[in-house]
């Protein structure tokens, strides 16, 4: 019903044209063309069964990627990493309303998937990649949990159940109270599993999903990945910017001040090395940071900081706050419904500002 109603006000949008008299509107009030980056994870091919129940793991489909693109392509110019910089740095003031397309996580799938969408709507992209991940058999832990809940039977879960006094209250709790007796409820122990797990540090979590991979025997069969570093460099021929999404994907909040300094060194130091381009951005995992994550980050000379929070870009922004950029999600699979969401985007642009709190 919810999409009906979308796809309804987004048709108005789109013959009326109100998301171009909302950007309009904003920019004549404010005099400034309007900058955004959107933010991806997996675009992948959702006709072959969902691989997973979270919502960066399912990812999009890249048919409505496709229509996502050309949205954005008919109201804003897609631009690169290095203009984006520039716009955000005041070394450049473009007259045309601008965006950057961002994909965290270098899944494996951005090449069969994304990067024929992006050549056929000629547009540059940014792939923020955790090297610990690339080239290696090292998987994130939510990735882990979504293919241990979807390989368990009954009678593994019955037997974790049985030993779920080895585990902390809170996924203890999730353990005793879930089951995996259909797919949907296999869906909802992932969820749980991840926002118990999502409150704990990077060490624990992995102890505590190596145990329980451990007492269920659970291989991943998942398939999905990071790209190799032979795939990054092929990408990187094609104009895909290879930015650094730390080493070992951790929040870097968390962290102890050298190991800040070395995720954010290191990461870039590898990058450059075994792709030979510079590295100008980071990309925060979960978007985790802090002033001693920004002060290290520019010390290791990076350029700019990509968070989560929801917002749109600025121009001419002082040096710290080059680190704190936000980034909005894009929806939609129908033109209607993309271009509702654009309309959204600038309404709420009206309204909050340039920062909002939920996207
Ligand atoms: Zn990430």
């Amino acid at each position: 019903m919810r999409k009906l109603i979308r796809t309804a006000v987004g048709f108005v949008c789109y013959y009326l044209g109100l998301t171009r008299f909302l950007l309009f509107i904003t920019e004549l009030v404010t005099g400034d063309a309007t900058l955004v980056a959107f933010v991806y994870h997996r675009v992948t091919d959702r006709s072959n069964g969902d691989v997973g129940y979270l919502i960066y793991d399912v990812g999009i489909d890249y048919r409505s990627f496709d229509v996502q693109v050309a949205a954005i392509k008919r109201h804003f110019r897609i631009a690169g990493l290095s203009e984006y910089i520039d716009c955000v740095s005041g070394r450049k003031q473009p007259d045309r309303r601008t965006a950057l397309l961002t994909f965290d996580d270098a899944d494996f799938e951005f090449i069969k998937y994304a990067l024929p969408v992006l050549a056929k709507h000629h547009c540059e992209s940014v792939v923020f990649a955790p090297t610990d991940f690339i080239g290696t058999d090292k998987r994130f832990w939510h990735l882990r949990v979504t293919n241990l809940t979807r390989n368990i039977d009954s009678d593994g879960w019955a037997r974790l159940q049985g030993l779920a006094g080895q585990f902390k209250e809170q996924i203890a709790q999730v353990i005793r109270q879930s089951s995996v007796a259909d797919e949907d409820r296999r869906g909802e122990t992932c969820r749980a599993l991840a926002h118990a797990l999502d409150q704990m540090d990077a060490e624990e979590v992995d102890s505590i999903v190596t145990k329980l991979e451990q007492i269920v025997a659970a291989k991943y069969t998942l398939g999905v990945s990071c790209m190799s570093w032979v795939q990054l460099a092929q990408i990187a021929e094609q104009g895909v910017a290879i930015e650094s999404h730390t080493v070992t994907h951790r929040k870097l909040a968390w962290l102890d001040e050298q190991t800040i300094r070395s995720e954010l060194f290191e990461s870039k130091r590898l990058l450059e090395q075994k792709l030979g381009n510079t590295v100008t951005a980071i990309c925060y995992p979960a978007g985790s940071f802090n002033d001693t994550v920004v002060a290290a980050a520019r010390e290791a000379g990076y350029q700019a900081g990509f968070t989560t929070m929801p917002g749109l870009g600025a121009f001419a922004l002082p040096v710290d706050e080059r680190f704190r950029l936000r980034r909005v999600s894009m929806y939609g699979d129908s033109k209607y419904e993309a271009d509702f969401h654009l309309a959204k985007m600038m309404l709420k642009r009206i309204f909050f500002g340039k920062a909002w709190n939920r996207d």
